[in-house]
C-alpha cells in the first residue's frame, strides 16, 4: 500500500515542483509513514468530533454574515466620503500585512511551543500544524469549514465590535478603521485557504495568477518552510513578511530568549524550597544569637559571683 508521501506524487502536476518538494517526496524531509498509517490518518480525519465540526460551521457562517453587514455599511459611506475614500487602499494593504504577520506568529508558536495533547489548544490548534509537517498534502483534503473555522472564530470579536460601534462616518479615519478591520478579518479568515492553494496541485486560473503575482502565498515562497527544519517562512497569508522575518532572525532569537526565561523561571521554582530552608536556618541562627545575647550576661554574672 502506498504511503501518503508516495500517493501525493500522483497529484503533482508537471509544473508543480514546489508542491512536490513540499510533500517531501523528493527531498525526503517528511518521514515516510508505515503501511496503513495513511489510511489510519484518513479515518482519524473523518472521526473529528461532531462538536468541533459544528463549531467550525457556526464560526464561519457567523463571520461571513457579519462581514457582509460590515461591507454593506461601508459602501455608502465610501460614496459620501468622496476624496477621503482613497484611504481605503493603504488601510487594506496594512491589514493584509498585519494578517500576514499574525499568521507567521501563530504558525511559529504552534510549530515551536506546546504539544498536541496540551489542554484546549492541543486538539484544535497545535495538532493541525504538526500534522501538516508529517503530511503536507492533508490540508488539500480539508473542507472550507475545517480549514477556516479556527481563524473565523479568532476574528469574530473584532468584527462584532466594529458593528456594535455603529456605521462608518464619511471621514478618512473612520473609513480607514472600518476598511482595516474588514480586510484584516477577511485575510485572517482566508489564510488557510491560501495555504491550501500553495500545496494544491490544481487550482483555478485566477488563483494561479494571484500566486504568480505574489498577491497571495505562492508554492515557491511557501516551499522554504517545508524544506529543512521548518524554521523559516512562517507567514502563510501572502508570505510578504517572510524575507524580513527570516533575515532578521527575530523569531529564532525570541524563541531562544523565551526558552532561557523558561529555564530561569523553572530554576526559581526549584530554588523555592532552598530559600525556605535558608529562611528557616536564618531564623534558627537569629534565635541562637538572641539566646546568646540573653544568656551571656547571666553566665558572666554567675562566674563573677
Ligand atoms: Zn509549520
Ligand atoms: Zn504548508
Amino acid at each position: 500500500m502506498p504511503t501518503c508521501a508516495e500517493r501525493s506524487e500522483d497529484w503533482i502536476s508537471p509544473g508543480g515542483d514546489a508542491n512536490l518538494r513540499a510533500s517531501g517526496a523528493t527531498t525526503g524531509s517528511v518521514t515516510p509513514e508505515p503501511d496503513g498509517a495513511c489510511a489510519a490518518r484518513r479515518v482519524q480525519e473523518e472521526q473529528r468530533p461532531f462538536w468541533l465540526k459544528a463549531f467550525d460551521v457556526a464560526s464561519v457562517s457567523a463571520l461571513l454574515v457579519l462581514l457582509n453587514v460590515a461591507v454593506a455599511r461601508l459602501v455608502p459611506a465610501l460614496g459620501e466620503g468622496g476624496a477621503a475614500a482613497w484611504i481605503l487602499l493603504p488601510a487594506c494593504a496594512a491589514a493584509v500585512l498585519a494578517a500576514d504577520l499574525v499568521s507567521g506568529l501563530v504558525h511559529w508558536i504552534c510549530d515551536r511551543f506546546f504539544a498536541e495533547d496540551t489542554p484546549l489548544i492541543g486538539r484544535m490548534l497545535i495538532h493541525p500544524f504538526r500534522e501538516h509537517h508529517v503530511d503536507p498534502m492533508a490540508i488539500t483534503r480539508h473542507g472550507l469549514f475545517e480549514l477556516c473555522g479556527n481563524n473565523a472564530l479568532a476574528v469574530l470579536l473584532p468584527v462584532l465590535a466594529l458593528l456594535l460601534a455603529g456605521p462608518p462616518r464619511p471621514s478618512a479615519s473612520s473609513l480607514a478603521l472600518h476598511g482595516f478591520v474588514i480586510a484584516f478579518s477577511f485575510a485572517v479568515f482566508a489564510t488557510n485557504l491560501m495555504h491550501k492553494w500553495a500545496h494544491a496541485v490544481q487550482c483555478r486560473a485566477v488563483v494561479r495568477w494571484l500566486q504568480r503575482t505574489r498577491l497571495i502565498l505562492s508554492p515557491e515562497v511557501h516551499d522554504r518552510h517545508h524544506r529543512g527544519d521548518f524554521s523559516h517562512g512562517y507567514c502563510v497569508t501572502t508570505g510578504w513578511l517572510n524575507p524580513l522575518l527570516d533575515a532578521s532572525r527575530v523569531l529564532p532569537r525570541s524563541e531562544a530568549w523565551l526558552r532561557s526565561r523558561r529555564r530561569r523561571f523553572a530554576r526559581t521554582l526549584l530554588m523555592r524550597p532552598v530559600r525556605v530552608r535558608r529562611i528557616r536556618a536564618g531564623g534558627v541562627r537569629m534565635r541562637a544569637r538572641s539566646e546568646r545575647r540573653v544568656l551571656a550576661p547571666r553566665l558572666r554574672s554567675r562566674r563573677a559571683s
